[in-house]
């Protein structure tokens, strides 16, 4: 039987990049997807495409996580169409750069209130629905620069953080109810969001990382796909580095 029948998969941020790889393996392991993003037309192509590849239900949403009273409705929309909702995979996320001297408070709050607070908007939202069905999954998208900062990235590096600890929290809080909450931590991994690094900060990167090698929007995938599998039932609150080495 496939790891994921009869399991109702959220993703945040599934349109493109590290959230449709993992929308992807989920899909190839069975499970129906409930996708959202603010990209509409991307959403929903993603949807389509991974629906008609994998054989599974799979719809696409425009969701803007930073938005509470959405990713209510949204949640209540996924029990409702699906009947559950049984892993939640926080995935979508921004970064706006500057050197923190400079940092605008715009700028600070705006990649807060996606990576931190969207991120605590569906944890909440679907822990209401999981603790109620004693069984669930949720793994979030934190970030290697969580635990190691980074220049330049003093508001990602705080919301990133910020993710590591809500999610050792929410563990705690929730693994008597039978669900589970861990972290991936990507390091640096090519998408949309890392192509526009000038060449040679990417050859720096790499200077850092002991396989030799940046990572793909898979390599991550294969690692949520672990943490929402059956093998890891009796793992809760941790942080697994997908980085190549970068972290050790
Ligand atoms: P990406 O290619 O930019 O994809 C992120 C997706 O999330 C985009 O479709 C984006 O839409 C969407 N999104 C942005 N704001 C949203 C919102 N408010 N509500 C719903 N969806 C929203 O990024 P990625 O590289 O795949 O990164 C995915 C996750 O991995 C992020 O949390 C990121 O911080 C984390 N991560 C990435 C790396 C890396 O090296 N790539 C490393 C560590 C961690 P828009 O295009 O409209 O913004």
């Amino acid at each position: 039987m496939p790891e994921f029948e009869n399991q109702i998969a959220v993703v945040t941020g599934a349109a493109r990049g590290i959230g449709r790889a993992i929308a992807a393996r989920l899909a190839r392991g069975g499970a129906a997807l409930a996708l959202c993003d603010v990209l509409a037309e991307e959403v929903e192509a993603t949807a389509a495409a991974l629906g008609g590849e994998f054989g599974v239900p799979a719809r696409g949403f425009v969701v803007d996580v930073s938005d509470p009273e959405a990713v209510e409705g949204f949640v209540k929309h996924v029990k409702e169409e699906f009947g559950s909702l049984d892993l939640l995979v926080n995935n979508a996320g921004i970064a706006r750069d500057g050197l923190l001297l400079r940092m605008s408070d715009d700028d600070f709050d705006r990649v807060l209130k996606v990576n931190l607070y969207g991120t605590f908007h569906f944890c909440r939202a679907a822990a209401r629905v999981m603790a109620k069905q004693r069984s669930g999954r949720i793994v979030n998208i934190s970030s290697v620069i969580g635990v190691m900062g980074n220049p330049g990235q003093a508001n990602y590096a705080a919301s990133k953080a910020g993710v590591l600890a809500l999610t050792k929290t929410l563990a705690k809080e929730l693994a008597g109810r039978g669900v589970t909450a861990n972290c991936v931590a990507p390091g640096f991994i090519e998408t949309e969001m890392t192509a526009q690094l000038p060449e040679e900060i990417r050859v720096e990167y790499k200077k850092l990382i002991p396989a030799g090698r940046f990572g793909t929007p898979e390599d991550v995938a294969e690692v949520v796909a672990f943490l929402a599998s059956p093998a890891a039932s009796y793992l809760t609150g941790h942080v697994l580095f997908v980085d190549g080495g970068m972290m050790m």
